[in-house]
């Protein structure tokens, strides 16, 4: 094995210069070097696309992915040489009291750690704990487990929200992340509605399940839910667009969601400070809860990974579907390019292969 792997690395426009890097070795005895097979793009590294950010510069980034196993340590138990996996990028500092009891994502030392870790799947090779890595099932392939870091943050994110059998739910954005809630709400039982702009991610939320799928630039989203929902508003509505929509998706969510009912926050915010204007005392009033959701972990005793990856094996949620496009690390920007350009290239998952 070659002491120096192939890794994309931000440059200082905000896109990537794929470069020889020194190849990363496993720092202790419990940890495992993989190859990695597939990466994905996920909103949170397209919103950096092409933007200036220092602190990201010369960085490699990346957080879905499979891989295979090439090394382990002497106190590995659970992988071996040869085996095919997906890696849990959510990794704390191991010592804190959240990490303690296995809430890892909230993790006061979560960012820091994870990105100096597994959170640089842009590459060939990555190195993390044993227990962070989780054995495929033949029938799953590498493509499909890389949407299982995707899947996980909806998971948790429904966990939150205590959803039940026929529940009435909106899910407002239809990437990758809205048609992880759909799916899942659906295979709980609820009845879902969707909202996007971009009208082939609406069909593809049709053809996973969506009992209703509303474009918000032709039709009002509240008068639709109000229909869906015999006047009441949803019981849960999740916020899955995040980023610069927020000012407006998060009063929207509000706004479609029933007296006693609940908004859960799954899109990411940006850094920082951001204004929200709302009804704050409608929200007050009707006692609508606000939910915020970080990541994944731990659900009482099981690993919402491995809950996802059970699904999937089962296939009670599809992955396949959500996979649109596909492209070689070497052309990771015209992969980031085709992630964004989403109106034009229909695209929702966008695949980087490294083999
Ligand atoms: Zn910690």
């Amino acid at each position: 094995m070659s002491n120096k792997m192939k890794a994309a690395l931000k440059n200082a426009a905000g896109t990537f210069d794929v470069q020889e890097v020194d190849r990363v070795k496993i720092p202790a005895d419990d940890w495992v070097l993989a190859r990695i097979t597939v990466s994905g793009i996920c909103g949170t590294d397209l919103r950096h696309w092409k933007k200036h950010d220092p602190d990201l510069e010369c960085r490699i980034m990346g957080h879905e992915l499979a891989a295979e196993v090439v090394e382990i340590g002497p106190a590995v138990k659970n992988v071996n040489p040869g085996d095919r996996v997906v890696v849990e990028t959510v990794l704390g500092d191991g010592i804190c009291d959240w990490c303690r009891v296995q809430q890892y994502n909230l993790c006061p030392n979560l960012y820091k750690v994870r990105m100096e870790t597994v959170s640089r799947s842009f590459a060939e090779y990555i190195t993390g704990p044993a227990s962070r890595f989780h054995l495929l099932p033949d029938h799953v392939s590498d493509e499909e487990a890389t949407l299982l870091d995707t899947f996980s943050v909806s998971l948790h994110a429904q966990q939150l929200s205590g959803l039940h059998i026929n529940d009435k739910v909106a899910v407002i954005g239809a990437g990758p992340i809205g048609l992880a809630q759909l799916q899942l709400a659906k295979a709980s039982g609820a009845d879902v509605i969707i909202f996007d702009v971009v009208p082939s991610s609406l069909a593809l939320a049709k053809a996973l399940g969506a009992d209703r799928t509303v474009n918000v630039e032709t039709e009002d989203a509240l008068s639709c839910v109000m229909e869906f929902s015999l006047g009441r508003g949803t019981d849960i509505t999740f916020e899955c667009a995040g980023g610069p929509s927020m000012p407006h998706t998060l009063p929207q969510a509000v706004s479609l969601t029933r007296i006693g009912g609940k908004v859960v926050i799954v899109g990411g915010f940006e850094a920082g400070m951001t204004n929200i204007e709302m009804d704050w005392q409608h929200l007050q009033m009707a006692e609508i809860k606000l939910i915020p959701s970080a990541s994944y972990a731990f659900w009482d005793i099981y690993s919402e990974m491995e809950i996802c990856l059970d699904l999937l094996a089962k296939g009670k949620i599809n992955a396949r579907k959500m996979i649109t496009h596909s492209f070689p690390l070497d052309k990771i920007n015209e992969a980031f390019q085709t992630a964004q350009n989403k109106k034009d290239t229909g695209a929702v998952f966008v695949a980087l292969t490294m083999a």
